[in-house]
């Protein structure tokens, strides 16, 4: 496996790739603190494609002030072992000198629909250090292919429009959420919930699916759906919900009556730790 810290040197690799045509790429970006959910992009992209490059790179530009980028759990080491035992060739590993050198000016924005609702209003200007960097790597990597996961569905709707909208002619493959025994989607931040707030996480994935039974039994006013959903996830001590919200699965704006591909979402706050989760009815 061959981990390429230096972005000049990843990009070498890809053009060589590119030159002798030799079957598509897949590309797999992640900021580490591996588990199955990247774990599974990195084997649908490995089924797909002749080579794989996963990057792991904690982005700087994509957290707010008062966000978790010192905290966000950084496991190298281990990432890098479970990548290999997957049987990745390619890791993008690179430094924050090197994606933001002194004097960068770029700053992609995004706007419209797409970041009205969800996490958008919450974390003012995410997504667009997200696509900042995403298309730095693209660049970098140029993949045929970019795995994303449905955990992080407005990302997702973002990442794809965007690469819609400047013509990169890469495809956006989404793959499902992997969840725990018990429900809860797996995420990085997982790790800092104490171990009674990691019981408590469970419920947010079970208000979801509460969420959703009513949907299939009939009910198709949201409104309603969402209250009962909103019922279950106070029921727990110690969560504040952020946001819940319906919305078109997507162009992620708000629904009145719920129809098939509704995508129901939240965050919520436990321990101190923001978790995010959805479900498509
Ligand atoms: P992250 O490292 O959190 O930036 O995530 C990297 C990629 O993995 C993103 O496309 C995420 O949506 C995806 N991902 C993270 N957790 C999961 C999960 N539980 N199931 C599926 N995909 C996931």
């Amino acid at each position: 496996m061959k981990v390429f810290n230096n972005p000049r040197d990843m990009q070498n690799q890809a053009q060589r790739w590119r030159r002798s045509s030799s079957g598509t790429v897949g590309f797999v970006p992640t900021m580490g603190a591996l588990h199955e959910g990247h774990l599974e992009l990195v084997r649908r992209s490995r089924k797909e494609n002749k080579h794989t490059v996963v990057s792991i790179y904690v982005n700087p530009t994509q957290f707010g002030p008062k966000e978790d980028f010192n905290q966000y759990p950084r496991t190298l080491e281990a990432d890098l072992k479970l990548l290999k035992r997957e049987g990745v060739k390619a890791v993008f590993t690179p430094s924050d000198q090197d994606m933001y050198p002194e004097g960068f000016s770029v700053k992609m924005e995004i706007t419209g629909p797409l970041v009205n609702g969800l996490c958008a209003p919450h974390r003012p200007g995410h997504f667009n250090g997200v696509v900042t960097v995403v298309v730095k790597l693209l660049n970098l990597v140029l993949p045929d292919r970019l795995y994303l996961g449905q955990k992080d569905a407005q990302q997702a709707a973002i990442l794809k429009k965007t690469l819609q909208d400047l013509d990169t002619g890469v495809e956006t493959v989404i793959c499902p959420i992997v969840r725990e025994p018990d429900g809860l989607a797996m995420s990085s931040r997982n790790q800092r919930l104490t171990p009674e707030g990691r019981k408590s996480a469970a419920v947010l994935y079970r208000a979801l699916k509460v969420g959703k039974s009513i949907v299939d039994l009939g009910e198709s006013d949201a409104e309603k759906v969402l209250v009962e959903i909103r019922k279950v996830v106070e029921a727990e001590r110690n969560i504040k919900l952020q946001y819940l919200e319906a919305v078109d699965a997507d162009n992620l704006q708000p629904v009145i009556e719920i129809k098939p591909g509704t995508l129901l979402a939240l965050a919520a706050y436990l321990d101190n730790v923001r978790l995010i989760d959805n479900i498509v009815v």
